[in-house]
C-alpha cells in the first residue's frame, strides 16, 4: 500500500530526494563521512551553501546582486521578533494583514518589542474565511507591510500582492516555492523550511542586501540579519543537514520546472479535493472560493463523530495525517510540493467512496 503524508508540518519529502539521502548518508561524495558528521568549515559543507543559495534565488528569479539568502534557526516564529528588531528603525510603526493564526502570532510577538507601534490594517477576524483586501490612502508611514501570503490552519491564500508604496514583508512559510509570486516585490521574505523544504530546524529569509547596511548593528548576533549576512550564515553552527536536504529539494524543484510549473501542478491537486467537497454536498469547506488555498485544504463532514471514522478510516488506506488542527477541528489536507498527484488523486477517491459508504450518517 503506498502511504501518502498530509500533515501539514513537519511535511512528506519528495521520494527522490529521501532515496539521495539514504543513498549517500554514511559517505558524503567520497570523503568517508556522513554528511550528519561534516564541519560546516569544510569545502564540501560551503559548495553546499553556495549552490544552495544560488537555487533558491534561480527559482525565486532573484538575483545574488540584491538578495541575500540566509540559513536560520529558530522557525518562522522567531522570524515574528527579528523583523521588527532589524526592519523597525525609521517610523517605529508597522502594517499587519491579520488573515489568520500565524499573523496574530506574528503581531503579538511585534507587540512585545518596546516603543514599536503594531497596527492591524486589514483583517479577516474572527472567521478568517477570506482573505482581507488590502487598501492604503495616502502616505503610508510604516516601516513595512507584514502579510501571511497562505493560511495554513484556515486554508486561505493571497492572490495578488497588494500595490502599497512600503517595504514588504511576508511569511511564506505554507506556500514557499509552492504558489507563485513576483518575489522581488518583497523587501523580506521568510519560511520555515518544513512544510516545503526540509527537515524541521531551518528558516530560511530572504533579504534585499540594501535593507542589510540600515539595520542596527547593536543587536545580539543571533537576532542581527546583519551579522549573520556578514558571517554567511555560519556565525555559528548552522543545521548541515537541514540546508543539505533543502539543496536536494531544490535540486528537484528546478528538474520538476520551477515554481509556476510547480503551481501548475499544485492547482491540479488542489481542485481534485475541491471539486469532491464543491459536488458531493457531504463536504464543507467555509474558506471563499477565490481565497482557497492551494496547499492546505481544511474539511469537515459537519459531524464531528463522522469526521474521526473518516480520520481513522483514511489513515488505515495510507492516507495519513488528515486531522484538521485543534483550532477548527475536522480534516485538513496539506497538498505542498512533494505530494505528488497521485496523493490527491488517492485521497479524491477515497473521499468520494467514504460520502457514498456513509451517505446516511449525516
Ligand atoms: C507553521 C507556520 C509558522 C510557524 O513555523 P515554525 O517554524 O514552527 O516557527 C509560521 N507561519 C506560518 C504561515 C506557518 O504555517
Amino acid at each position: 500500500m503506498t502511504i501518502y503524508n498530509f500533515a501539514a508540518g513537519p511535511a512528506t519529502l519528495p521520494d527522490q530526494v529521501l532515496a539521495q539521502v539514504q543513498a549517500e548518508l554514511t559517505n558524503y561524495q567520497g570523503t568517508g563521512l556522513s554528511i550528519l558528521e561534516i564541519s560546516h568549515r569544510s569545502v564540501q559543507f560551503t559548495t553546499l551553501l553556495a549552490q544552495a543559495k544560488q537555487l533558491l534565488l534561480q527559482l525565486m528569479n532573484l538575483t545574488e546582486r540584491e538578495y541575500e539568502v540566509l540559513f536560520l534557526q529558530g522557525g518562522a516564529t522567531l522570524q515574528f521578533t527579528m523583523v521588527p528588531l532589524n526592519l523597525a528603525n525609521k517610523f517605529h510603526r508597522v502594517a499587519f494583514v491579520n488573515s489568520g493564526h500565524w499573523a496574530e502570532r506574528a503581531m503579538a510577538e511585534a507587540k512585545l518589542i518596546p516603543d514599536l507601534a503594531v497596527e492591524e490594517i486589514a483583517t479577516s477576524a474572527p472567521q478568517f474565511n477570506h482573505f482581507p483586501t488590502v487598501e492604503f490612502t495616502g502616505p503610508a508611514q510604516y516601516d513595512y507591510l507584514h502579510l501571511t501570503t497562505n493560511n495554513t490552519i484556515f486554508g486561505t491564500s493571497l492572490k495578488q500582492l497588494p500595490a502599497a508604496n512600503l517595504p514588504l514583508v511576508g511569511d511564506l512559510s505554507s506556500n514557499f516555492l509552492a504558489q507563485d509570486y513576483p518575489f522581488d516585490h518583497f523587501d523580506l521574505i521568510y519560511a520555515g523550511a518544513q512544510k516545503n523544504l526540509a527537515p524541521a530546524g531551518l528558516t530560511v529569509v530572504v533579504v534585499k542586501k540594501s535593507l542589510l547596511s540600515q539595520m542596527p548593528t547593536a543587536l545580539p548576533a543571533m537576532l542581527s540579519y546583519r551579522k549573520l549576512a556578514a558571517k554567511d550564515s555560519t556565525l555559528n553552527t548552522p543545521p548541515v543537514f537541514q540546508i543539505y536536504v533543502a539543496k536536494l529539494v531544490l535540486e528537484w524543484l528546478v528538474s520538476q520546472g520551477g515554481v509556476s510549473a510547480m503551481e501548475a501542478i499544485n492547482r491540479q491537486k488542489a481542485q481534485l479535493i475541491y471539486e469532491v467537497i464543491d459536488q458531493t454536498n457531504f463536504y464543507h469547506n467555509p474558506v471563499r472560493p477565490a481565497d482557497r488555498s492551494l496547499t492546505n485544504i481544511p474539511f469537515t463532514t459537519g459531524n464531528s463523530a463522522l469526521d474521526q471514522t473518516f480520520i481513522t478510516t483514511a489513515e488505515q488506506a495510507g492516507l495519513k495525517n488528515l486531522k484538521g488542527h485543534r483550532l477548527t477541528g475536522g480534516m485538513r489536507a496539506s497538498l505542498y510540493n512533494a505530494m505528488p498527484l497521485a496523493g490527491a488523486v488517492a485521497l479524491r477517491d477515497f473521499m468520494l467512496q467514504f460520502a457514498k459508504d456513509h451517505a446516511e450518517e449525516k
